[in-house]
């Protein structure tokens, strides 16, 4: 048996990328689909020889295999052998090649059991740290497919309801059978005879529903929650495709997040800082009361335990990091003036950071 070229069956040359190799398969996959050509053969033979290519091409090591021995590199040693005998296993490998052109009941077929699933639906949420903080019951309208109630179907005479076709071949190694996924319903089982205006090929209408999605404390920013079977509905039966949430944090006006940790820059005067004084600052649940002591340094931290948010895994609750900033007036009057030339020159006055801790110990305590 002659095989074709790799590269010749997708029409690629060899400095083809992956994404040129992936491009030029799911050309060729679509136009030989079987929804399109419905009992040609050729076509057939064209799908699956395009899908042997795909399969080596997109494999770096069995691409490199094939790029030095060329056919004779591919039969045996563990790799890929004579190609696709099935159509199902093109669909079970390389389903996510078609994205929804063809609907889910095709695309993601698996061969054993004649289980559908849909397709996956895809929202973006936004929490405030609050939310974030609490944990959120969120109410929202999703547009998902569901079966029309309208739709009359009737079993495939041509697989009798089973979806699969099976045929039997005679070989030199004596009677061989194959099992494939009729093309006729598409591996459903069932053809639909009526539907309403407003259903699609497969019978399904999109549906506005009321989802109700809890989200746990501590997400954050780009997390994905999988809401289970809350996407479309697989055509026919099977399972529901899954809801995707995806994670947006809105930024709080003062907080700032890292991780189960919120950090909070607190201005105080000269005179405060001097002095000490009591001063309020914003936690998530509303304010807190906190002693700034005399002689407190720019640049502090002060930790409020437990004040952060909670960790996600562990439920433990990050701590509030209260940064200290001692606030320079930049204009002053007269007497206000005097009263600092008067003490520009008293040794209290004077800076002693030898008695400080450094910037880096600082930061030290900071993660500690
Ligand atoms: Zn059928």
């Amino acid at each position: 048996m002659n095989k074709r070229d790799y590269y010749e069956v997708l029409g690629i040359n060899k400095s083809a990328t992956s994404k040129d190799i992936k491009q030029a398969y799911r050309k060729l996959a679509i136009k030989y689909h079987p929804d399109r050509n419905e009992g040609n053969k050729n076509a057939e033979e064209k799908f699956k020889e395009a899908a042997e290519a795909y399969e080596v091409l997109s494999n770096a090591e069995k691409k490199a295999r094939y790029d030095q021995f060329g056919h004779q590199g591919m039969a045996g040693g563990g790799g890929f052998g004579g190609g696709f005998s099935n159509m199902s296993d093109i669909f079970e490998q390389h389903g996510d090649i078609f994205g929804d052109i063809f609907g889910s009941a095709f695309g993601r077929q698996s061969s054993g059991r004649r289980v559908t699933k849909g397709s996956n639906l895809r929202i973006r949420i936004k929490l405030s740290l609050k939310e974030i903080h609490e944990g959120a019951v969120k109410k929202i309208k999703i547009k998902r497919l569901v079966p029309d109630p309208e739709t009359k179907f009737k079993t495939c005479s041509y697989c009798n309801g089973t979806g699969k076709i099976t045929k039997v071949a005679n070989t030199i190694l004596g009677q061989m059978q194959t099992t494939s996924v009729c093309h006729y319903c598409q591996g459903s089982g069932k053809i639909v005879t009526s539907k309403s205006r407003n259903a699609n090929s497969n019978g399904m209408i999109s549906k506005e529903e009321l989802t109700e999605i809890s989200i746990p404390a501590g997400v954050s920013e780009g997390m994905q929650l999988k809401v289970r079977e809350k996407g479309n509905h697989a055509p026919f039966g099977g399972i529901p495709g899954d809801l995707l949430v995806l994670i947006e944090e809105e930024s709080h006006p003062e907080l700032v997040r890292e991780g189960k940790n919120l950090h909070f820059d607190l201005y105080i005067s000269i005179p405060d800082a001097v002095i000490g004084c009591q001063a309020e600052v914003p936690t998530i649940n509303g304010k807190a009361k906190i002693n700034i002591q005399s002689g407190v340094q720019s640049g502090k931290i002060l930790r409020l335990k437990s004040k952060g948010l909670s960790d996600i895994e562990s439920g433990l609750k990050g701590d509030l990091l209260v940064h200290i900033n001692v606030w320079t007036p930049n204009s002053i009057n007269k007497e206000q003036k005097k009263f600092f030339v008067e003490q520009s020159n008293a040794k209290e006055f004077r800076p002693q950071p030898k008695n400080q801790k450094s910037f880096f110990e600082k930061v030290k305590e900071m993660f500690n």
